[in-house]
């Protein structure tokens, strides 16, 4: 058998071309142009492109981008007055602080000073807390981007065995709510689990997010499930040329598996998607609009 791709790329577009649509009806209706900041600290040529991407796309779906780029001296306490000022902006309804950070600056810090309700990326913990207990949250854009993939295969995942393989704050953990809120039956592993292949043949739904290429082998895969791989590696191939590669052996897994999203073009391009969903989604909230339909 060879799976069906899940094309994460297409996907991605169609959720920013409805975003899209939706900015330019609260343009309209409502004078309201949703705001992003997102603010850089230090060089880090990874964090670089990927702000640059997220500022890109902003644009394009008709939204306000702000750009703070800062020196990767800053202090701890000049980057908290800025979150301070962009808390305090009407103009801006979310606020991305792009991690990681210099060592000086305590992160959690920063992300605790975060207005919850400006907190697009979700690591707030209040709304880490909301999510956890069901009530209306900004969610970790990844993991949201997650479920979208597994409901193009599944119109319900609910009673499905799911298998989430790593328990970060921002995969992991916040994917396991989405899941129980989806209804799913949940195993969690991490880097203490005994028999991970085991715990992947029961798996209807694989989710990989543990950063280890092709770890995810394909006889792990019971025939039929969905696999949504998260992993995103660097490895040089046997030509001396870098490749991206997830944390599934992906030519492996499709044999077996239903469905697959591969890498790159899976879940990557939905993470930006998702964080303008985000965006739009505070910038309704904050202005006492009902939650968009997107
Ligand atoms: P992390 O390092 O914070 O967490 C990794 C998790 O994997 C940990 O919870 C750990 O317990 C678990 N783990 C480690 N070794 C394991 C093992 N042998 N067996 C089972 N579990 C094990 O990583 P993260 O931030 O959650 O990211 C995970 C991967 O997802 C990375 O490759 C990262 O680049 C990628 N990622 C992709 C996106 C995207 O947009 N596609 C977004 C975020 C992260």
């Amino acid at each position: 058998m060879s799976a069906r791709v899940i094309d994460g790329q297409a996907i991605a577009a169609e959720l920013r071309a409805a975003v899209g649509a939706e900015v330019q009806r609260l343009s309209r209706a409502h004078a309201l142009t949703p705001g992003l900041a997102v603010v850089l600290v230090g060089e880090d040529p990874a964090s670089s492109v990927y702000v640059r991407s997220k500022a890109k796309q902003t644009v394009e779906a008709g939204m306000r981008s702000f750009d703070y780029r800062l020196p990767e001296s800053t202090g701890e306490a000049e980057l908290l007055a800025l979150i301070a000022r962009l808390n305090a902006d009407p103009a801006v309804h979310g606020i991305l602080v792009q991690l990681p950070l210099p060592k000086q600056i305590d992160a959690q810090k920063v992300l605790g000073a975060l207005d919850p309700a400006k907190d697009v990326d979700g690591f707030h913990p209040m709304n880490a807390g909301r999510l956890a207990t069901g009530l209306p949250a900004l969610v970790p854009c990844t993991p949201v981007g997650c479920i979208r993939l597994a409901k193009t295969v599944h119109a319900s995942l609910a009673g499905l065995d799911a298998l989430v393989i790593g328990r970060s704050n921002i995969v992991g953990k916040p994917l396991i709510q989405l899941l129980l809120a989806e209804n799913a039956t949940v195993t969690v592993a991490h880097s203490r689990t005994r028999d991970l292949g085991a715990a992947c043949r029961r798996a209807d739904l694989v989710f990989a997010a543990v950063g280890r290429p092709e770890m995810v082998r394909g006889d792990w895969i019971k025939p039929g499930a969905t696999v949504i791989d998260v992993g995103i590696n660097r490895v040089t191939g046997e030509n001396g040329k870098n490749r991206l590669v997830g944390d599934v052996a992906y030519a492996e897994a499709a044999e077996v598996a239903g469905a697959i999203t591969p890498v790159p073009r899976g879940v990557g391009p939905m993470t930006i998607a998702c964080l303008l969903l985000n965006t739009l989604r505070a910038a309704c909230a904050i202005a006492g609009l009902p939650e968009p339909t997107v």
